[in-house]
């Protein structure tokens, strides 16, 4: 078995158990949006989705959606144009952040390297204890431009 198999096999598992928790059923629809994100490694618009899982009807694609941000599964990612953009929840993929366009609104993931994170962590960590916080997780999205854009 290839080792993608067996991350989405983990994978639908995990959001099988969270919906039978909440007695939801884990639907062929919401299969197929899990399956789809879980393949992209980028957030996905729902035009996207739908156009790579044509079984999936637009509407049902928003419905489900919205069941599994509910839920936790699935979060909604904000990048720079109007578009809701939709990803795993990283419990159930991996840490990252990502790289958003400012022209076309292209999102990607960034896998940050050990190094990044660990300087990211320290200097999160010293500015909260200024303020009398405590850091647990954080987000950072790059704005910019993309290659296509840049060129
Ligand atoms: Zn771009
Ligand atoms: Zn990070």
């Amino acid at each position: 078995m290839s080792p993608a198999v067996v991350i989405a096999r983990s994978v639908h598992e995990a959001v099988s158990l969270r919906l039978a928790a909440v007695d939801q059923r884990y639907t062929h629809l919401r299969r197929v949006l899990v399956e789809t994100l879980a393949a992209a490694g980028r957030p996905l618009t729902i035009p996207e989705i739908v156009a790579s899982a044509p079984e999936l009807p637009q509407s049902s694609a928003y419905r489900n959606m919205t069941a599994l941000i509910d839920l936790g599964v699935v979060r909604r990612v904000v990048g720079a144009d109007d578009h809701g953009r939709f990803e795993l929840a990283e419990e159930l993929s991996s840490h990252h952040h990502h790289f958003v366009c400012a022209t076309c609104g292209k999102v990607e993931d960034v896998h940050p390297s050990p190094k990044l994170e660990r300087a990211l962590g320290e200097a999160a960590q010293a500015v909260a204890e200024e303020q009398g916080y405590q850091v647990t997780e954080h987000q950072l999205d790059l704005l910019g431009f993309c290659p296509e854009c840049r060129a």
